[in-house]
């Protein structure tokens, strides 16, 4: 709803006349619920059909084969194989006044926009919503991010453009902005935190977790369980089966795979753990094609494959085919976005795409094409070589290289 609202307001006056559009928090948050509310529902019908029981509430191992569930009903369910799916959850702040911040899921629910909001840690949660909030109307949004590299997973000429463009939304971001404490004041909040010019405090009605997400393993008992993990999540094999624990399996958020934390990540991990399950063998290899990720601003930032650090690291040899403003170019005119760029890094040998980095409108499909590019290890060649529907986002990808 507010990525149209931005498309209506950069259009207007330029062939688009209706005026004073503006975002209606309940009304959008009754929109989300028509599609998200029915979701769980949906899929245990499905899992019911499929012949598996569903039991609501809380797991945890009391041995090798074991787990006890607390919840609507006590079960204890012994098993041969298990499969941990328990996903992350908003990492510990260790300031006073945690309980006093919200997670990201509590936002998803909030029933009204409050005027004042501020949003700890500056990763894709705190961007993205914090996008949302500002053109919902909320008046003052501030980021606080404690490093001087937001968004530290992507590309930082093109992190660098984002930020301008969310401060010119209105967003305050502040960086090097290390959160001490949070503490109520009267009826408001307020957040101190240390800049690099001694201490500060933002005042606002909200304060909002988006300083990263650990796996949800800490009351699992996978000690009782001899399970091995670390801070990135259950130490698995490349058949994501438990280093330790041969009876076990872990997938998405919770397994430490390397990969990054997303949706398709685990969807893949799941594929994979099943079929080594109902084969009780290592026969699917979890081998991770190039992931996409993107933060879904507006404009949004996309990334397929290597950082310019991680392709220096390699070794290899690489050409650089940056642009860092794109704004000029017809498809970013023609829907009046400006703030637009692009990084690709391709292969000297083999013209194979290494990395690619995108900012700009259509950016979150662009990069789709570059992830199907880089899997089928076709070369930058190829995309020049290729003919795309004109004038379509993608039609850009022929320029890029
Ligand atoms: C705000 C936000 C925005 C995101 N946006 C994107 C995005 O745009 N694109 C994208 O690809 N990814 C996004 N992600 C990441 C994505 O949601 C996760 O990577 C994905 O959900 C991981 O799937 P999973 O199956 O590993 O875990 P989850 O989907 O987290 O599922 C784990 C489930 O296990 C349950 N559980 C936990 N502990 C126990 C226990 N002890 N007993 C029983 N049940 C338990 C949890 O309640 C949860 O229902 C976003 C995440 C957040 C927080």
């Amino acid at each position: 709803v507010t990525e149209a609202l931005d498309w209506a307001r950069r259009l207007h006056g330029k062939g688009l006349a209706s005026e004073a559009l503006r975002v209606d928090w309940a009304a959008m948050m009754a929109f989300k619920r028509t599609f998200t509310d029915v979701m769980p529902g949906r899929i245990e019908h499905m899992l019911d059909e499929a012949g598996v029981r569903t039991i609501h509430g809380s797991a945890r191992f009391a041995g090798p084969n074991e787990v006890t569930i607390e919840g609507d009903v006590s079960a204890r369910v012994r098993a041969h194989r298990i499969h941990i799916a328990v996903g992350a959850r908003p990492r510990r702040l260790d300031i006073p006044g945690e309980g006093r911040v919200v997670t990201s899921t509590d936002f998803l629910e909030l029933p009204t926009l409050p005027r004042r909001v501020c949003f700890i840690g500056g990763g894709f949660i705190s961007f993205e919503f914090s996008h949302v909030a500002r053109r919902a109307g909320a008046e003052e949004v501030t980021i606080l991010h404690r490093g001087s590299r937001p968004l530290d997973a992507f590309d930082a000429d093109l992190v660098e453009r984002l930020v301008t463009r969310t401060r010119a939304l209105g967003v305050n971001v502040q960086l090097d902005a290390c959160v001490t404490a949070v503490e109520a004041e009267g009826g408001s909040l307020r957040v101190r935190y240390d800049g690099p010019d001694g201490e500060h405090a933002v005042l606002c009605d909200l304060v909002v977790h988006g300083a990263g997400r650990a796996p949800n393993l800490d009351e699992l008992g996978l000690g009782e369980a001899g399970i091995d993990y670390g801070p990135r999540g259950v130490h698995v094999t490349r058949a994501l089966r438990s280093v330790s624990n041969p009876a076990v399996w872990a997938a998405g958020d919770a397994a430490d795979t390397g990969a990054p934390a997303l949706t398709p990540v685990s969807g893949h991990d799941a594929r994979v753990a099943a079929e080594n399950i109902i084969a009780n063998a290592d026969v699917a290899d979890v081998a991770y094609p190039p992931v996409p990720s993107v933060v879904f601003t507006v404009p949004p930032l996309a990334r397929v494959g290597m950082l310019e650090s991680e392709a220096e690291a390699s070794g290899l040899e690489y050409d650089v085919h940056f642009k860092a403003d794109t704004g000029g170019w017809y498809s970013s005119l023609r829907v009046a976005e400006p703030c637009s760029g692009f990084k690709l890094l391709v292969e000297k040998k083999s013209g194979r795409i290494l990395g690619a980095h995108l900012l700009g409108p259509g950016a979150e499909e662009q990069v789709n094409v570059l992830a199907m590019v880089m899997k089928a290890g076709l070369t930058a060649k190829d995309v020049k070589g290729t003919i795309f529907a004109y004038p379509s986002f993608s039609s850009d990808l022929a320029s890029f290289v």
